[in-house]
């Protein structure tokens, strides 16, 4: 199969054949090792400054968002989540199931994020903003910076879920005063999911240590204790973390700007190719990681199986009321432009046939 979707990606070919090596016992020296070189370089591939660190959780994205709002916020907070799609979603429920006050800024699916509609929130207090820098369900990319300058002038502890766009979008933790930045493996990592990480700011850290936590498992002061001699407090995904090593290792060597520039120069290339045919761009501010179709003349949902089941070509469907008008198209991962190339075709010949 050929992988388009939005995760898991298209994995390279090196870290599949790693991956069938038996898993190691991880209570050793060799291990920690591991975990430790991983923090550094995706601390390194963000942007840290001095006093930051990164834990692992052994759990899809959604553990690491869940994590981080319980770990910084309590019931005496009140966060503003930017809700414009099923991962902005996701930070309200999780606010909703853990009482933490938060203010819904609803977006239609599509629309983008201005100053206009954060200059409504310049008056009220605000202790958090949560934010999905691309919401994937639907390949809008926020501006980081609008974002960071709001809670900057604000103080506002800012957490940004940058699952499908860390090396993928350029993002800049120091720089855009980011206190917690989720990352997942399945994405923009581009290794099989079940590791999702979280980078922390010496603030992010302060609150965790000072929280007092309702849960066993998400209390990263647990994971900040382990993770300082380069181990976990309960058995990780020790086989994704190896994965997550090697694959870290590779974009040490080839460079971050170079893979966040080979990501941004496969989606224009897509789009350039894509613009040719009878389907128009569901956003006007894109990721690299992703590009969101909008289909009039043949269903969208029919378009992922036909492509599925007579190309071997996976790309991602959407849910709900977009099911049959917008279907996405991913650039992560081990994908090059003759991959593009065979699925253009692939939907030129779709096209013709309907
Ligand atoms: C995929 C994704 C997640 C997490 O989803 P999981 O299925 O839990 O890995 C969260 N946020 C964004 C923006 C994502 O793309």
């Amino acid at each position: 199969m050929l992988n388009f979707a939005v995760g898991p990606v298209q994995m390279d070919e090196e870290i599949v054949k790693s991956a069938a090596q038996p898993v190691p016992y991880f209570r050793t020296q060799e291990f920690s090792s591991i975990i430790l070189q991983n923090e550094s370089l995706i601390g390194k591939f963000a942007g840290i400054g001095i006093g930051y660190r990164t834990v692992f959780l052994t759990g899809s994205g959604t553990a690491a968002m869940e994590a981080a709002v319980i770990n910084c916020f309590t019931p005496k907070d009140n966060v503003l989540v930017v809700n414009g799609g099923n991962f902005g979603q996701r930070f309200a429920d999780i606010c909703e199931i853990h009482g933490i006050p938060y203010i819904d800024l609803k977006l239609k699916y599509g629309e983008v994020l201005t100053e206009e509609h954060l200059k409504k929130y310049d008056n009220i207090d605000l202790s958090g903003f949560l934010i999905n820098l691309h919401e994937t369900s639907t390949g809008v990319l926020y501006d980081l910076e609008l974002v960071s300058r709001f809670c900057k002038k604000k103080g506002v502890f800012l957490i940004v879920d940058a699952i499908s766009s860390f090396l993928a979008d350029e993002i800049n933790v120091n720089n855009s005063g980011i206190d917690v930045l989720i990352l997942g493996s399945q994405k923009a990592l581009a290794v099989a999911p079940g590791i999702s990480a979280l980078v922390l700011s010496p603030k992010a850290i302060e609150k965790i240590q000072n929280g007092t936590i309702k849960s066993l498992y998400f209390n990263l002061k647990a994971a900040l204790e382990n993770g300082e001699r380069g181990q976990t407090p309960y058995t990780p995904a020790v086989g994704i973390l190896l994965q997550l090593n090697y694959r870290l290792k590779q974009i040490d060597t080839i460079g971050p700007e170079q893979v966040i520039a080979a990501t941004k120069a496969l989606a224009e290339d897509f789009r350039s190719r894509i613009s040719k045919l009878p389907f128009s761009f569901f956003s006007s501010s894109m990721s690299n990681a992703a590009t969101a179709l909008v289909t009039n003349k043949i269903s969208a949902y029919k378009i992922f199986e036909i492509l599925k089941n007579d190309y071997g070509i996976w790309v991602c469907p959407n849910g709900g009321e977009l099911k049959e008008r917008v279907f996405r198209v991913g650039h992560m991962g081990a994908l090059s432009i003759k991959d593009n190339h065979i699925l253009v075709e692939a939907l030129k010949e779709i096209i013709l046939k309907a």
